[in-house]
């Protein structure tokens, strides 16, 4: 049976970051006994000490004892919230200490630092009787230093140490990015952005999301974007970050529930948002031009773990991206995201605005360049040419009681001095051991009936 119950409140509504520090410092938060129908809860607390875990711990107090205690908890994503939730370890007894350790970067769920995370606890008592709390919102930060905030127009930073200066960077180039890409893909973003600045990688490097061992260690991160509306700063480098702001709008412009831009027009127009492609990419597409060894656009994909074809990818992409704008205007060039997003594949997109597909738009730039044009051939309709797919973030399929699943997909930017570039990424999200989200290299096709004219097979990218 469940009784009506009253149950506690132990952060303020909306949480502040000074309650939250207070919190961090003081190792508990206030929390009010209120007597639920047999089942009583003191002391709970959320903690966290790095960018690896979350504990959720309370004290209950039962007549019967606890019979079963399980924290139901939601990540905050605009794109859906991604859910899941764990069994509490508990003691025996009238007075139960309960505690349920959330991991946050293992190999199968990542939730970066700086989500908000819903949560609430379901209590089952010997007696039988069921008990579901309030729900309760904590922002998960980096534990390991003292973070302070500002926040401009849409735009939230989030910093540590005395100076500020890389945060005021941060913040600035952030909203001019999110104003000048929006403007020019005739799109707003329509949720607030944070972003998160580590002094350096070193300090930042254990919040990071992962892309494999070999990338990581050969190439340096400027930055990340780890959510739909979540950034990481480890460089205070106003390019890295207007490149990753860029990749919040395109996202917003482009991607609909069953599509998504394709890789080279997602990172030509983060390049582009910046204020210069940088030496790195230039040279990579020159080299690309003048040896003919610039790569087919409907293949051009991130250079998933390859560092050593990270220049070609993003300079071919910049300078494809560049010609377009130049050639078509940037009306033509934002009515290219909208189709997409509203469903058309990229090709018909292209088509519709500019009147070529991907490879007749390649042809066109390679002109542009002083290259022939090549043959390709006719494209059968409905199909798409496989390429290794590397930008975007896995989707997370809940199982067992998660309670929704969000496609996000991250990306990270490159240091520009350094030419490095973006790689893979995991989705946010996941559940305990008992509803793990299955994430990972997953391509879900959905047949989908379009106004009659036929069964198109969508690819939603992993
Ligand atoms: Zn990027």
């Amino acid at each position: 049976m469940t009784r009506a119950l009253r149950w506690w409140r132990f952060l303020p509504a909306p949480v502040s970051l000074a309650a939250l520090l207070a919190a961090l410092v003081l190792g508990a938060t206030p929390a009010t006994p209120a007597r639920a129908g047999t089942i009583e809860v003191g002391s709970a607390q959320v903690t966290s000490s790095d960018p690896t875990a979350v504990t959720f711990t309370a004290r209950v107090t039962s007549s019967s004892g606890l019979r079963s205690a399980k924290l139901e908890y939601k990540v905050l994503n605009p794109d859906g919230n991604i859910g899941g939730s764990g069994d509490a370890a508990f003691s025996t007894g009238r007075e139960s200490d309960i505690s349920f350790t959330l991991e946050t970067k293992t190999p199968t769920r990542y939730i970066p630092v700086g989500s908000d995370l819903v949560y609430r606890w379901v209590l089952t008592d010997n007696d039988g009787v069921t008990a579901g709390s309030e729900e309760q919102t904590y922002r998960f930060l980096d534990a390991r230093y003292q973070w302070q905030s500002r926040t401009e127009g849409p735009v939230t930073v989030y910093w540590y140490g005395n100076d500020d200066r890389n945060a005021t960077v941060a913040l600035t180039a952030t909203r001019t990015a999110l104003e000048q890409i929006g403007a020019l893909l005739r799109t707003a973003v329509p949720y607030p952005t944070k972003v998160i600045v580590w002094r350096s990688e070193a300090e930042g490097e254990l919040a990071m999301q992962s892309r494999g061992a070999v990338f990581d260690s050969q190439v340096l991160t400027g930055g990340q974007r780890v959510a739909p509306d979540l950034l990481f700063v480890f460089e205070p480098d106003a390019d890295v970050i207007r490149h990753e702001t860029a990749h919040i709008v395109t996202h917003v412009a482009g991607d609909g529930p069953f599509s998504s831009i394709p890789a080279w027009l997602d990172e030509g127009t983060a390049v582009y948002a910046q204020s210069s492609p940088g030496g790195g990419y230039t040279t990579g597409v020159q080299f690309a031009i003048q040896s003919d060894q610039t790569i087919r656009l409907r293949s051009l994909q991130s250079p998933a773990n390859d560092p050593s074809l990270v220049n070609v990818f993003y300079g071919q992409s910049w300078s494809t991206v560049a010609f377009m704008i130049d050639r078509y205007g940037e009306e033509k060039f934002a009515e290219i995201f909208r189709l997409v997003r509203e469903g058309s594949r990229v090709d018909d997109a292209l088509m519709a605005a500019i009147g070529l597909d991907q490879d007749g738009l390649y042809n066109a730039w390679r002109e542009a360049n002083g290259l022939a044009v090549k043959d390709f051939g006719p494209i059968a309709s409905g199909t798409t040419v496989a390429g290794a797919v590397a930008t975007r973030a896995p989707l997370g399929i809940p199982t067992g009681s998660g309670s929704s699943s969000g496609g996000g997909r991250a990306n990270s930017a490159p240091t520009p001095a350094a030419s490095s570039g973006d790689g893979s990424a995991a989705a946010a999200g996941g559940g305990s051991s008992g509803a793990a989200l299955a994430v990972g290299g997953i391509t879900v096709l959905l047949a989908v009936l379009l106004g009659g004219a036929g069964v198109y097979l969508l690819r939603r990218r992993a």
